[in-house]
């Protein structure tokens, strides 16, 4: 597929693959018998989520949620706001948050405590990528695939300048 040359591959379409099924068994053995709203955070997560949650064993409800943070492609400001809601009544449900990035954590932290006050029955984080060097606010990232250096990151979802999503493998911005 046609990519930029300033893109240098960071994990490959097979590293992907294990890691999700890695992951999907970890999730379904801690989930185990339960029923699980999965809300994405749109629009990073929707890949990482459609393939993860196709390999769940579990009984699964979905939702998304749409969240912005102002500021230029490569840097977030703090300031977060709803595009989207919840469409879907969450209190006393085990839900699991499924984000693309987890940086500064403040976008995750913001949906944190909105979600919190709903009386979710559990709240927990399936992270694709975690890039802890630039964190401001501690999160506990209960299900993660990958650690990635502090470099912008692109593809499977996560955009450049709201293009390349449909990239198949991660790659980071070679500056
Ligand atoms: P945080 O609020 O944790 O700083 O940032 C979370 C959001 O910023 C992610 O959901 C993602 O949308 C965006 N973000 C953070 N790092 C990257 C990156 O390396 N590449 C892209 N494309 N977006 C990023």
């Amino acid at each position: 597929m046609r990519r930029e040359n300033y893109f240098k591959k960071l994990i490959s379409k097979e590293q992907i693959e294990v890691k999700i099924n890695e992951l999907a068994r970890n999730i379904s053995e801690y989930y185990e018998g339960k029923e699980v709203l999965v809300i994405g955070i749109l629009k990073g997560a929707f890949i990482f989520m459609a393939d993860l949650i196709r390999k769940l064993d579990l009984k699964t409800e979905v939702d998304f949620v749409e969240l912005s943070s102002y500021g230029s492609h490569t840097e977030t400001t703090g300031e977060v706001k709803f595009v989207k809601g919840l469409s879907t009544e969450i209190k006393n449900k085990e839900v699991l948050i499924v984000e693309d990035i987890i940086d500064t954590g403040l976008t995750i932290s913001y949906l944190l405590n909105f979600l919190k006050k709903k009386d979710p029955k559990s709240l927990k984080i399936c992270a694709l990528a975690d890039k802890p060097s630039r964190r401001k606010i501690d999160v506990s990232i209960h299900f993660l695939g990958f650690t990635v250096p502090n470099k912008f990151i692109i593809g499977y979802g996560i955009d450049y300048n709201h293009n390349y999503r449909n990239l198949p493998e991660i790659y980071f911005l070679d500056e």
